[in-house]
């Protein structure tokens, strides 16, 4: 891999070099004033990208898992039904932690590539009229698989099923490129990590927690200790932490959300729009496909690219990687060879998502695919030149 090359890999990121200077800093007193001065803007921050005034924000040294375990353990009690869909890796994962923790999962198994089963979680809301259902697990975006999910549609299907459980949401590779309503959707806890929409270095669990998720912490008796939110409020309270907190990584998140609101919310996500649009054309252009199974679910995050049956696309990113030093992602589980991962999130411009194309154009033709070299670049030139999005319905 080449240090000078950007990545894409889907998450973590590209760094910023402001960001990354924000976080070099030297060590100061994290119980001083000072230290307020970077929290409580970090905080502010974050809540206006994820659209959630009035919701209560607990950062901890962590990466998204870490805010996984946050989001259930505040909320939950032992053998509480929970329910979720498993169509990727990380709704797996999440999944099982739930088990792990003793929750009762009413799993529902869909095929990778498709989005959240609304109506069939509508259904199961509906008859669920004693009320065991405590929570509602949603993958914003699977990063797996390059499927977003519709958060605000589960919402209109929670309402409609007149059913009250928490909406447990993960944002990890959405948060931050990609629109989040936590207000609009009543999202009750919602996850990220610092390395994804963030464009920071790994090692914060940003989370946040509606009052109905507050009010339910108060009974929940699931187990937690690092993750206590009632630790962590406490102590946000005297300007600290419960313990030592990362410092130079709360100085670059608030550094972060101000080049996103600077950027301007609406201009980050039309940026991730166009840039994976391009990625997509460039996709067609191969004569490939996104894994995603419709257009609504493409993700403007990360593109699975699907290739040609019995080709293994894991040659693919070891190639990219030893041959011209670029980094991109495997497929993970049951698309295990069968995608190779184009990740646009965070950092990322025009010019930088075209290198990213060129790069696994003549990775693939070096490979024996029947790849025309340019092909996808010119789609992906196309798109960024004029912002053609007529292009998508020509494909
Ligand atoms: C990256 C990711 C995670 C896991 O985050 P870690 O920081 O690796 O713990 C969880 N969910 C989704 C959707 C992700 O993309």
């Amino acid at each position: 891999m080449s240090l000078q090359n950007p990545v894409f890999i889907p998450g973590p990121t590209n760094i910023p070099e402001a960001i990354r200077k924000a976080c070099d800093m030297p060590t100061i007193d994290h119980r001083s004033p000072m230290f307020a001065k970077i929290l409580h803007p970090a905080i502010d921050g974050v809540r206006q990208v994820m659209k959630a005034d009035g919701a209560e924000i607990f950062i901890f040294p962590a990466s998204g898992t870490g805010g996984w375990e946050t989001a259930i353990s505040n909320t939950l009690s032992p053998g509480d039904k929970v329910l979720a869909a498993r169509n990727g890796m990380f709704s797996h994962k999440w999944i099982n932690m739930c088990r792990q923790f003793g929750l009762e999962v009413i799993q529902v198994d869909g095929p990778w590539g498709e989005g959240l089963p609304v109506s069939r979680f509508e259904e199961i809301l509906a008859a669920d009229t004693a009320g065991e259902i405590k929570a509602v697990l949603a993958t914003h975006n699977e990063t797996a698989t390059g499927v977003v999910s519709d958060v605000g549609g589960l919402r209109k299907a929670m309402d409609a099923a007149g059913h009250d459980a928490l909406l447990l949401v993960d944002g990890v590779s959405s948060i931050g490129s990609m629109d989040f309503r936590f207000n609009e959707w009543k999202v009750d806890v919602a996850v990220t990590g610092s390395q994804k929409g963030f464009m920071l270095a790994v090692g914060l669990a940003i989370t946040a927690f509606s009052e109905k998720a507050v009010a339910a912490s108060k009974t929940a008796k699931l187990p937690r200790s690092f993750f206590s939110i009632d630790d962590m409020r406490a102590n946000y309270k005297i300007n600290g932490y419960p313990y030592t907190p990362a410092v130079g990584l709360l100085n670059g998140l608030k550094y972060a959300t101000e080049m996103l609101l600077e950027e301007g919310l609406d201009e980050v996500f039309a940026r991730h729009a166009r840039i994976a649009e391009g990625v997509r054309a460039a996709t067609f252009a191969w004569g490939m496909k996104p894994f995603a199974a419709t257009p609504d679910l493409y993700s403007n995050t990360v593109t699975a690219v699907r290739t040609p049956d019995g080709f293994d696309a894991s040659t693919i990113v070891a190639h990219a990687v030893e041959t011209y030093g670029m980094a991109f992602g495997t497929g993970l589980g049951d698309v295990a060879g069968k995608v190779f991962r184009i990740g646009h999130l965070g950092m990322l411009t025009d010019a930088m998502a075209l290198s990213g194309i060129a790069v696994a154009e003549m990775c693939m033709a070096d490979l024996g695919l029947d790849i025309t070299l340019g092909s996808g670049v010119a789609a992906a030139q196309s798109v960024y030149r004029h912002g053609n999005h007529s292009i998508m319905a020509a494909a």
